[in-house]
């Protein structure tokens, strides 16, 4: 389909002093701006014609200077388990993927950051779409309405949590990941707690740096799966550019500012990293710090190349990991039927 490209600017790319300014130019008083901030960000609104404590005048001129950028949800699938998927059309037409993750206790959102990847893990789906472009902090603020939404509808209860362990790799599209947080946990936005948030990461050192320099209160997370320099870079190819030494020497930094312990993503395959060499290299590696490792339930992506390890593998990481005073979990993917699980967003819906 061809669109015509629009020369209006996006209107939540604005600051609220930007908006502010924005009707004072024009004539009118500023805190006019708080109310269309608050209609944008707090209420989410995709129209400028539910702005009802405006005047029609009022959303005609912000009509013909702006528009509102927002996402659709195209398709929502939903799993035997209760998962939901949502696949979400952006601006643009190009479309991620965001999945909804009920327990007893909690909804889960798990969030895109990135059309596409710019990362090479072979057991990834996602890792097979080009990356097309960084998603804007409102197209990751979006995703989560979207799911606090749904949450509220077929589970009578607001979202509790949210991951960034959707499409993409968040700490390559850092600014946005950050501003789309601001919103979240700001009272001006969802007034969400960042301690309920958790970034993930492939690791990218010089920004897990920099977020420790930034004292950022949420929390991280880093999909490890080898702490074998050869291993990794066989399964993660980008692991030869940013080796574990650094990523190491990032994660001790990081520690040393926030004081907060490090989870590891990690998921065992058999022949690949199921040997005790490889879970004392984890131990060695996790040594600097309090950490808590989740082993994740592979999600074959295909051609069988990969293959979940045998539980006596797995039995074997987790009595290790325990015997040396790191908290392990053993965890079962959610919304497989659907590819809504770990490492299967590659927008087949
Ligand atoms: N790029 C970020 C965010 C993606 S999170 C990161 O790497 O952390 C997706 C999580 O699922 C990561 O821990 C990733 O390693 C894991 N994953 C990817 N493919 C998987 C698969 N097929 N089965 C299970 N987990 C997978």
């Amino acid at each position: 389909m061809l669109k015509v490209e629009t020369k209006k600017k996006d209107i939540r790319a604005l600051t609220r002093d930007q908006l502010r300014d924005f009707f004072v130019e024009n004539g009118d008083k500023s805190f006019r701006g708080n109310q269309v901030y608050e209609w944008l960000w707090q209420k989410a609104a995709h129209s400028f014609d539910v702005m009802t404590n405006l005047s029609k005048e009022t959303r005609d001129m912000l009509e013909a200077n702006f528009v509102i950028n927002h996402i659709k949800v195209d398709v929502m699938q939903r799993s035997s388990d209760g998962t939901i998927k949502n696949a979400v059309r952006l601006h643009d037409d190009l479309v991620v993927e965001s999945v909804l993750i009920p327990t007893k206790t909690r909804t889960t959102a798990c969030v895109s950051s990135q059309v596409g990847c710019s990362l090479d893990c072979r057991f990834c789906a996602t890792s097979r779409l080009k990356r097309m472009r960084n998603l804007n902090p409102d197209e990751i603020y979006d995703q989560v309405v979207a799911i606090d939404n749904e949450s509220r509808l077929y589970f009578d209860r607001p979202l509790s949590n949210i991951v960034f362990m959707g499409m993409g790799e968040p700490l390559m599209n850092y600014k946005n990941v950050l501003k789309a947080i601001d919103k979240i946990t700001s009272p001006e936005g969802l007034g969400m707690s960042p301690k309920r948030i958790i970034v993930s990461t492939s690791g990218v050192p010089k920004i897990i740096k920099k977020m420790a320099d930034e004292e950022v209160k949420f929390k991280l997370a880093v999909s490890l799966h080898s702490a074998i320099d050869e291993i990794r870079t066989s399964i993660m190819p980008f692991n030869a550019t940013f080796s574990l030494a650094d990523l190491r020497e990032a994660l001790e930094y990081w520690y040393s500012k926030t004081k907060s312990r490090i989870t590891y993503e990690y998921v065992v395959w058999k022949d690949i990293n199921d040997s005790q060499k490889d879970v004392n290299a984890l131990v060695d590696f996790c040594r600097f710090a309090p950490s808590k490792v989740n082993l994740i339930e592979y999600n074959p992506i295909d051609d069988g190349e990969f293959q979940q390890a045998s539980d006596k593998a797995i039995d074997m990481y987790v009595k290790t990991l325990e015997r040396n005073g790191i908290v392990v979990t053993v965890r079962r993917s959610r919304g497989k039927d659907i590819d809504a699980a770990c490492g299967q967003l590659a927008n087949k819906a």
